[in-house]
């Protein structure tokens, strides 16, 4: 199952720091990192986008991406000075992998607006 690099990653067939993983969720270090902390949460099933989400069937597995990134960063000590969780969807929003991911960066001051 899996077409994507995040499969192989979850699979463990390619190497990936990981600092967190529970039954449903993994997450690991972003490997171009655009931050201090730069971190990948992602469901362990297939979901290519935010766009096959609903609040119906997601909720739970939406709740433990959140739940997973404020353990992470409180692990990464940057829950006191802010992050960000950021969702890229589809080619204006600049994604890359299609396999559903959440962005959590922190450790220095972000801007508004993204680029
Ligand atoms: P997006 O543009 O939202 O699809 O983000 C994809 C992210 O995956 C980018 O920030 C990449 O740097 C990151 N990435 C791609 N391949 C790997 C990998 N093997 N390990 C860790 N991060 C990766």
């Amino acid at each position: 199952m899996g077409n994507t690099i995040f499969s192989k990653i979850i699979n463990k067939e390619i190497p990936a720091e990981i600092v967190y993983e529970s039954k449903n969720v993994l997450a690991f270090r972003d490997i171009n990192p655009q931050a201090p902390t730069h971190i990948l949460i992602i469901p362990k099933i297939e979901i290519p986008t935010v766009k096959e989400l609903n609040g119906k069937d997601h909720a739970p597995l939406l709740g433990e991406m959140i739940d997973a990134a404020n353990i992470i960063a409180r692990n990464e000590n940057i829950s006191e000075s802010g992050f960000r969780l950021v969702f890229n969807c589809g080619d204006h929003g600049g994604q890359e992998v299609y396999h559903l991911h959440m962005h959590l960066l922190g450790g220095r001051q972000m801007k508004w607006p993204p680029g």
